[in-house]
């Protein structure tokens, strides 16, 4: 029986952290430790509202119109594109205030950030990737 609400790091559970289906928490190595340290740098709560994928869970969301995941998404784990486990994570944030804090905390520690009325998408892949930084916008019809 999975625990999820299993701490993961000081700051974070496994339901927030791992995959939907399984609860499999299985991130780049050095990913979580960055995420815990952006977490203490900003000092406000950060809702997961999307963690690791497994493949499986991350073709469901392809599959959903409603969703328009992405089939290399970094969210995935034993990802065939990159040959990594996840890098990336969404968090809840719909207040002004608090999404330019956490914009300037995550890309001062190289993250980069996608956008979304509702949630910001934190991924690493200028580290595990090898992708330049960026910061791009969802269409509020985009649920992730
Ligand atoms: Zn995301």
């Amino acid at each position: 029986m999975i625990d999820w609400n299993e701490r993961i790091t000081p700051h974070f559970t496994r339901r927030e952290l791992g995959s939907p289906d399984t609860g499999e928490v299985r991130y780049a190595a050095g990913f979580l430790d960055s995420l815990e340290a952006l977490r203490v740098d900003v000092d406000l709560a950060m809702a997961v509202t999307s963690g690791c994928r497994s493949p499986a869970y991350n073709q469901r969301l392809v599959d959903d119109p409603r969703y328009q995941a992405s089939p290399t998404s970094l969210h995935m784990f034993s990802n065939p594109k990159w040959g990594i486990d996840a890098c990336a994570v969404d968090v809840a944030c719909t207040d002004p205030m608090v999404r330019h804090a956490l914009i300037s905390a995550a890309t001062a520690r190289g993250f980069s950030v996608g956008v979304h009325p509702r949630f910001l998408h934190l991924d690493d892949r200028t580290t595990f990737a090898g992708l330049p930084a960026a910061i791009f916008l969802y269409s509020s019809r985009i649920s992730r």
